[in-house]
């Protein structure tokens, strides 16, 4: 099968239109120690079936996630906790994510960040989070023709998939976020919000597994 994303991503990973991001991707510190390595340090392509159902939607790359290891949700401590829980619902064929070559095969689903470099503190501006939504995540989307449902983790990825809907039906109004919250438009993909998988938001216990896997479970029966 020919890979539809192939001149999209060779055209992404050289994107300097961002500054401040370019700068920040270049030049942040890896903890140690992989501090010695160099890292992927280029804007992160989505990965998965181009051809599934369900779209998972993060913020942006982590330092030690996709800006070292070149793929989103791989090496950090959030990919982990997403990974277990694709796992358990049958979403992947493992529970871990932790470099490219690590066998890593998605069933029935696609993942991407609606910002795609590292943004320091977590935190594009909004002008950057625009310019990357518009120039790459819309035409991205436009691309994954069979996605019936959307997981966004975190305002951010929520709020970017209310951007691409307006692209398609120009009177979608935006919908307040919240974790579990969900919304269809005709001839879209239902969109879920849910809290981001983050240390912060997983240490301090505002997204469990349960409330993770409880959420994918609903996803999984109303659209599978
Ligand atoms: S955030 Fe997006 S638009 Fe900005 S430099 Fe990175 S890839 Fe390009």
């Amino acid at each position: 099968m020919a890979d539809i994303f192939k001149d999209f991503n060779e055209t992404l990973v050289k994107c300097r239109l961002c500054p401040r991001l370019v700068a920040h991707r270049e030049t942040v510190v890896l903890r140690p120690p992989l501090d010695q390595e160099r890292g992927w340090r280029k804007p992160v392509p989505g990965f998965g079936d181009p051809n599934g159902w369900l779209l998972i939607l993060g913020l942006a790359p982590s330092p030690q996630g996709g800006n070292r290891t070149g793929r989103i949700f791989t090496g950090d401590k959030s990919a982990v906790f997403l990974m277990e829980s694709l796992y358990t619902n049958g979403l992947c064929n493992q529970p871990y994510s932790i470099s490219k070559e690590d066998g890593l095969k998605l069933n029935g689903c696609y993942i991407t960040a609606a910002v795609k470099c590292v943004p320091p503190k977590h935190q594009p501006t909004s002008e950057e989070a625009r310019c990357c939504i518009n120039t790459y995540l819309v035409p991205e989307l436009d691309r994954l023709t069979n996605i019936r449902a959307v997981l966004a983790l975190g305002k951010l990825a929520f709020d970017a998939y209310f951007m691409w809907a307006k692209t398609k039906q120009k009177e979608i109004e935006k919908k307040p976020f919240g974790h579990g919250l969900s919304y269809q438009f005709p001839f879209l993909p239902k969109i879920y919000g849910s809290y981001h998988p983050s240390p912060q938001n997983t240490n301090t216990g505002k997204l469990t597994k349960e409330m993770f896997n409880h959420l994918l479970n609903k996803i999984i029966l109303e659209n599978k």
